[in-house]
């Protein structure tokens, strides 16, 4: 199964791929790993990612096609694989079929999962972090038993910089923008399948699961 999975930051898509990996024994590759294996190895293509990163540049296509295209060769993809973060945009998306192409595989299906601006906001909003071990809340669906203080350690909560009204917004709407050709693009193909995100974690993986088995293999 060689699968693309797609979703907004905020809407389970991490918890998700776990369980895939789990239920499917095929790697989720996601482009920040893809990233940092490339430069932990020192592979030329790695080398120039991270000279283009530590100089605060976008890594141009021809790098980032290039590293995953090392990375789906590796022999642990041979049953298939669940990308993830990448294709961002058409011409990765036909950078991604060339490649497939060279490798004598097509895409399985494309996994969307979505959820609503409005709903991810108040998700990704809520979110509190503990200061001191880590833990994390959410002001309404997990919240601490005692306000701003960790159950675990009673040490002080606090919200990501990242996290507040107008940068999540900012990053929701640069996604949506990023992706509705992609959504185009797969569907003309007949291989999108959206999943509706605000469903419990159980019933997402039952629809994930169901939208792979109408596909051929
Ligand atoms: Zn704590």
């Amino acid at each position: 199964m060689y699968i693309l999975l797609m979703g907004p930051p905020g809407a389970g898509k991490g918890t998700q791929a776990v369980q895939l990996v789990e239920k499917l024994g095929i790697p989720h590759i996601s482009t920040g790993d893809m990233f940092r294996a490339a430069v932990k190895e020192g592979t030329e293509l790695g080398k120039q990612a991270k000279a283009c990163m530590d100089a605060g540049q976008l890594v141009p296509d021809a790098v980032t096609i290039g590293i995953v295209k090392e990375r789906l060769t590796k022999a642990d993809c041979k049953k298939g694989f669940i990308l993830d973060g990448f294709p961002r945009t058409l011409d990765q998306a036909n950078a991604l079929d060339s490649t497939l192409k060279d490798l004598g595989i097509s895409l399985t299906r494309v996994v969307n999962i979505t959820v609503p601006a409005e709903d991810l906001i108040s998700r990704i909003t809520g979110r509190r972090i503990c200061k001191n071990c880590g833990a994390t809340y959410h002001v309404t669906f997990n919240p601490p038993a005692a306000d701003s203080k960790c159950d675990k350690c009673s040490g002080e909560l606090y919200q990501r910089a990242d996290d507040s009204e107008a940068t999540v917004a900012n990053r929701l709407s640069v996604y949506a923008k990023q992706t509705e050709p992609l959504i185009e693009y797969y569907r003309t193909q007949g291989l999108y399948s959206e999943i509706d995100g605000r469903q419990e974690i159980g019933k997402v993986f039952t629809d994930i699961m169901n939208s792979l088995r109408g596909s051929a293999v």
